[in-house]
């Protein structure tokens, strides 16, 4: 019988009882003890900080409280960005010295990231706990390993909680299926579309995989990959939100109902134009504040927009409040392959190419899998047209690092101020 049982599927694991089944009023007084202890100290030693509360004529006895948070001005992702380049390369917020860390990264923005010398620094272990993971897995971890911080992100989760790690990183599919296979890999982190191709590809070659948990990030779950992840391969699937700044924000229980907000963190969703708090179930951006000693990010925005769910228990005795999902980003950016593409940038390689006279992004999904076809009107004078696909989509995939098809159309096809990319993409 093909298929698998729910019972089939791997537990679900509560990591730490005293955080994420503390009660409400507990949480609050919790949370707003580590909200004034790091205004304490980032106001005594963070020059970025100090100056903005001055600015305000906050002191750091008027940030006390969770209430209070809303006092403190909030930090876009971008405007992070210019104080890094203004004050290389932390902008003055990392309260240790950069010789003491143990790595630096950089992640698109680009924003420089450090990482402090502290073991699971990111907090992924909670994510993993959740979706089954064990001391002793073997896993697979496909997101990269260079220069951005994803891959390590992980990794630093994983091997907290006791998993062996394989860092297998992105892309080359046949040599990953191989490995799983060889070594006999019973966890996955990644993005869903990679797992199910791997899965498909692994038992196609008659030798399938024994992958029991995977954590998922970096694109849309649909519930419909999710469905035949968990009954066609009997996979515990769960996912998590992150950034590239702030590590683990948010993670799904086994409810799959939403993603429990981290217990040490604090997520605000404001309204796009008030940013008064929105109310559950409205959507609005989602501002995050990290608590690390040598590294805190008040009120930071990463970009992403987002709800809170309305329901207050959650039968998996989590307390903490949970997020929708991600419902988007500020501004054109959208996230192609587990990887960001903006209208800024596609503009930057056609700008190169005088023979477009306009050109779209179109994003559609196909057998699980994102698909990115640029659709391009050109000039009439073009002879080789073959020559010329050939150099624009190799400059758009140097510029986003993913791939993409090259379709030229004929004049008029693209609107006169069409999108620069048009998601089509259809969740079921
Ligand atoms: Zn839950």
């Amino acid at each position: 019988m093909e298929g698998f049982a729910m019972a089939d599927l791997r537990s679900s694991n509560v990591l730490s009882p005293e955080l994420e089944m503390q009660a409400p009023a507990e949480r609050q007084a919790y949370l707003g003890e580590r909200l004034r202890a790091t205004v304490v100290r980032a106001y005594a030693r963070v020059p970025y900080v100090r100056t903005m509360m001055d600015r305000r004529g906050l002191s750091p006895a008027d940030i006390c409280r969770l209430e209070d948070l809303p006092k403190l001005p909030m930090i876009k992702k971008d405007e992070l960005a210019q104080l890094q380049a203004a004050d290389l390369p932390f902008g003055g917020l990392l309260v240790a010295n950069v010789s003491g860390l143990k790595r630096i990264y950089m992640s698109p923005g680009p924003n420089y990231v450090p990482e402090p010398q502290r073991a699971d620094f990111w907090r992924f272990r909670f994510a993993f706990a959740a979706a089954g993971f064990r001391a002793g897995d073997i896993v697979q971890n496909t997101l990269s390993y260079h220069l951005s911080p994803g891959g390590l992100m992980m990794d630093a989760g994983l091997r907290s909680l006791g998993c062996v790690v394989i860092p297998a990183g992105v892309g080359q599919t046949d040599l990953q299926i191989r490995v799983a296979a060889d070594v006999g890999v019973t966890g996955y982190v990644g993005t869903p579309s990679f797992l199910y191709t791997l899965l498909t590809k692994a038992r196609e070659a008659g030798r399938p995989l024994k992958i029991k948990s995977a954590l998922v990030t970096a694109e849309m779950l649909p519930e419909s990959l999710r469905a035949e992840l968990e009954d066609d391969f009997g996979i515990r699937v769960l996912q998590a939100y992150g950034t590239a700044d702030l590590g683990l924000l948010a993670y799904e229980c086994a409810e799959k109902k939403g993603m429990h907000v981290h217990p040490e963190a604090i997520i605000e969703i404001v309204d796009l134009e008030t940013q008064q708090p929105a109310e559950p179930g409205q959507p609005g951006l989602l501002v995050a504040t990290t608590f690390d000693e040598s590294y805190p990010l008040l009120r930071f925005i990463p970009g992403d927009i987002s709800s809170l769910a309305a329901d207050k228990a959650c039968p998996c005795g989590r307390t903490a409040p949970k997020l929708t999902g991600i419902l988007g980003r500020v501004g054109d950016a959208v996230k192609v392959k587990g990887m960001f593409v903006r209208g800024s940038q596609l503009e930057e390689v056609f700008k190169k190419f005088p023979e477009v006279r306009r050109f779209q992004a179109v994003v559609t999904r196909q057998e699980h899998q994102d698909a990115l076809i640029y659709l391009v009107e050109l000039s009439p004078e073009v002879a080789d047209r073959n020559a010329l696909a050939s150099r624009l989509s190799g400059s758009l995939r140097e510029a986003l690092k993913v791939r993409g098809e090259v379709q030229f159309v004929a004049p008029g096809t693209i609107g006169e101020g069409a999108k620069r990319i048009d998601d089509r993409r259809v969740w079921e």
